[in-house]
């Protein structure tokens, strides 16, 4: 993946060097992705045959891992609760995961945002009887078509049955199977949408794709996500968390709040690499070359976005 990726870069230098660079190069960002086809088209295939894993977290709370992003379950005596459906073509797969915890039906699913790996399975969520809970933007984002010029990808509509019908600005409550789930509206930070699930009693923080755990994580501008934005929220979840605190990221193994705060210092450090840079005046291909994430590729470059990729999401915010 990375070797493919600095083939690309070296290219795109000597081209640079060449006095060839034109404002192609600038419009063409999904060349920084580390796959040739859209990561979308990758994810989707993946999830048909996804194992999914099961790990019971706390209390009646668990998490399913496999099918897109990671998917929270409530379960108990009022039936089941889901942060996030994961993609539709996992169904088979993610019924057999949510039977094996309990026989409970599933009641209600909320949605941390629009995004496909964790919007996609509303429809057949909603079958199995589940109300739909999201914030507004969510709901318009899936009503429309929606290109994320970043992922070289257009979603359309999704269909009428997968819309989320509980729709909120700022927070909503929702009690269920003696929890009060507290569910929060972040500012802008990876889309424009996107939801904190607090469940007290059980300690659990689902913090969705405001935390890619181990992981550089994809920032949607196409539908209002930005850097710092993203930082923001990494301080936002700190602030709520304590050492007991387990954390739910939106990818990435199941974590804590030290994840957390790694996770904050690297988007802190790189976006501060990537703004000084910009601000004196380098092209996007400069700072790519000059490698401002190179200290944290080994942890965090191992994933769908490469050190470059994260470099270019950075920049654009800055
Ligand atoms: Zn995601
Ligand atoms: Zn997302």
């Amino acid at each position: 993946m990375s070797n493919q990726n600095e083939d690309t870069i070296s290219r795109r230098r000597f081209i640079a060097t060449a006095g060839l660079i034109s404002t192609a190069i600038l419009t063409r960002p999904e060349s920084l992705f580390s796959q040739k086809e859209s990561p979308v088209i990758t994810i989707m295939r993946a999830a048909a045959t996804a194992k999914i894993n099961v790990t019971k977290l706390r209390g009646n709370v668990s998490v399913l891992e496999g099918s897109g992003g990671n998917i929270s379950v409530l379960h108990g005596p009022d039936g089941k609760l889901m942060v996030d459906a994961g993609i539709g073509v996992s169904r088979p797969n993610v019924l057999n995961a949510l039977n094996s915890l309990s026989g409970d039906p599933i009641k209600m699913l909320i949605n941390s945002h629009w995004h496909f790996d964790h919007a996609d399975g509303n429809a057949w969520v909603h079958e199995e009887g589940a109300t739909i809970i999201a914030h507004e933007n969510t709901r318009k984002h899936l009503e429309t078509t929606v290109k994320v010029d970043d992922w070289d990808y257009t979603f359309p509509p999704a269909p009428r049955d997968g819309l989320p019908t509980v729709l909120f600005k700022d927070q909503h409550m929702v009690d269920f199977n003696g929890e009060s789930i507290q569910i929060k509206k972040y500012k802008p930070a990876h889309t424009d949408s996107d939801l904190s699930i607090y469940f007290p009693k059980a300690d659990v923080l689902h913090v969705a794709d405001t935390l890619w755990n181990s992981y550089y994580p994809f920032i949607d501008y196409s539908t209002g996500g930005n850097i710092d934005g993203m930082i923001l929220a990494a301080q936002a979840n700190i602030e709520r968390t304590t050492n007991k605190t387990i954390v739910v990221p939106g990818h990435g193994e199941v974590g804590n709040r030290a994840d957390l705060v790694a996770f904050h210092e690297m988007l802190v450090t790189i976006r501060e690499k990537v703004a000084k840079q910009k601000k004196e005046g380098k092209s996007l291909e400069e700072i790519v070359a000059s490698k401002p994430t190179a200290a944290y590729d080994a942890k965090w470059g191992g994933f769908v976005i490469s050190g470059a990729t994260f470099t270019y999401l950075v920049y654009k915010g800055v």
